[in-house]
């Protein structure tokens, strides 16, 4: 730890005693296939900040992977949650109504972008809000082509492992998939030939598209405007209107999976916006609710109203308490002007991760907007991909009480996704270990 510490308190090593005593009784119950970036057993959070079961605090630079964009423990979605809870938790939306599905569905009408009449419909998880949105866009067009593009990733339930690019760990060995589904090229700037432009990128998508499939045959292509767990790839500016726009020639829908993407994260309330691209369809999940489980589908009203009733729905989805932690989060995002705060993150941090690459020569890439950024590392003064080293900053973070994630097809993304509420000092700190954590390894 650094003298300058007043945020991380690290009484153990990480992780600690009851930490490890319980990741033995998890071996026991809980399935191999469910692994943990980092077997901390969390006990309180708060403020960016997590606490774990040895007394241990933590600065969360992760956010659950998007999720809890307000911060931990937020006053105005603990009060909702609490409240609802009180009310009644559960009596399925299909079965008997309530006032909080519709009010999600309201704020997500003028959030979205578009000025067009919208429809709303909620579910669970991201991969069923994508999954979900295929179907509508199905239903809508009449086609059953979807395209989807190298470094996707929209989930693990059959359909979107098939629209998911990586094999290892998300596909291998867990098919077959889901039929007319066709990948194309996407536009990652950093590894495509220097100077493609994104209209380029986006005719050779295209060209692809039109000579496999053909335009009229699509009925969606599915994007992820930044790609997340393909490593934070911000698409060459253009990229994305060109393919939209394609879509709208063709009567296909452009269908934005903003899951890890939404609810300010980038510092737009959609990263689709940054360009302008209003979507036909858009899938958001994670930052929708502070960690409670709920996601959606909005699109254009006469598309998404195209399937009949009792076509879409679930069990849970749109789960009362899910509805108001949902309002509550909506809420203090907008009280608290997240959107600037994530830009704030980022003009802090993107600075500092270039300084920190031209110092070290491992990072060969700096990107990202708002609070979602990623560090890219390779062999000093190549593209060669170094999984090795990134594994190791990581693991150099975690011992010192700094949760980062990591991320890419080639394994060699350190990402930050800090809270957007995360108060500079703190985000002073985790940034000074990450710092600290590059240096000492690029070294070693
Ligand atoms: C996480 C994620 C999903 C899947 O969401 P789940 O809630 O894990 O099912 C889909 N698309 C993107 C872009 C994601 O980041």
């Amino acid at each position: 730890m650094t003298a300058t510490t007043t945020h991380r308190r690290l009484r153990t090593e990480i992780p600690g005693p009851a930490s490890r005593a319980l990741q033995q009784r998890r071996a026991g119950a809980v399935a191999a296939g469910v692994s943990s970036v980092l077997p901390v057993y969390v006990t309180s959070a708060d403020g960016g900040l997590l606490t774990d079961a040895d007394g241990n605090t933590l600065i969360d630079l992760g956010s659950g992977i998007a999720v809890t964009n307000v911060g931990h423990a937020v006053p105005a979605v603990v009060d909702r949650v609490r409240r609802q809870a009180g009310e009644f938790t559960h009596t399925c939306f299909m079965v008997a109504p309530y006032e909080g599905y519709v009010e999600v569905c309201e704020a997500l009408a003028e959030l979205t972008p578009g000025e067009h009449a919208k429809r709303s419909v909620l579910f669970n998880s991201g991969a069923e809000a994508v999954e979900n949105a295929v179907k509508i866009a199905r239903v809508a067009t009449g086609r059953q082509a979807v395209v989807v593009l190298d470094h996707a990733y929209h989930g693990r339930t059959n359909l979107t492992m098939a629209l998911t690019a990586k094999s290892v760990p998300y596909k291998h060995g867990f098919g077959p998939f889901a039929p007319e589904v066709y990948r194309v090229p996407g536009s990652y700037p950093f590894r495509d030939t220097p100077g493609v432009t994104g209209a380029q990128a986006a005719a050779a998508a295209i060209d692809r598209i039109e000579k496999q499939i053909g335009g009229d045959a699509v009925a969606a292509v599915v994007v992820e405007p930044i790609q997340g767990e393909g490593g934070f790839i911000d698409p060459a500016p253009g990229f994305l209107p060109a393919l939209a726009r394609w879509c709208a020639e063709q009567g296909a829908l452009f269908v934005a999976d903003e899951v890890q993407t939404g609810f300010c994260r980038t510092g737009d309330w959609f990263a689709c916006e940054h360009e302008g691209v209003v979507p036909d369809l858009i899938a958001t999940a994670k930052g929708i609710a502070a960690g409670l489980p709920l996601a959606a589908v909005t699109g254009r009203a006469e598309l998404v109203d195209a399937v009949p009733p009792g076509g879409l729905g679930g069990t849970y989805g749109g789960n009362p308490v899910a509805c108001a932690a949902a309002l509550g989060s909506i809420e203090t995002l907008r009280a608290q002007r997240l959107d600037r705060a994530a830009r704030a993150i980022g003009d802090v941090a993107l600075p500092r991760l270039r300084a920190l690459a031209a110092e070290t020569g491992v990072i060969g890439d700096v990107r990202g907007r708002g609070a979602m950024l990623a560090a890219e590392f390779v062999r000093p003064g190549t593209t060669e991909p170094d999984p090795a080293l990134t594994k190791r900053v990581a693991a150099a973070c975690h011992a010192e009480g700094v949760v980062v994630l990591t991320c890419g097809t080639y394994g060699n993304v350190v990402r930050l996704l800090p809270p957007l509420s995360l108060p500079a000092d703190v985000l002073d700190e985790g940034l000074t270990v990450l710092e600290q954590a590059v240096r000492t390894e690029a070294a070693a």
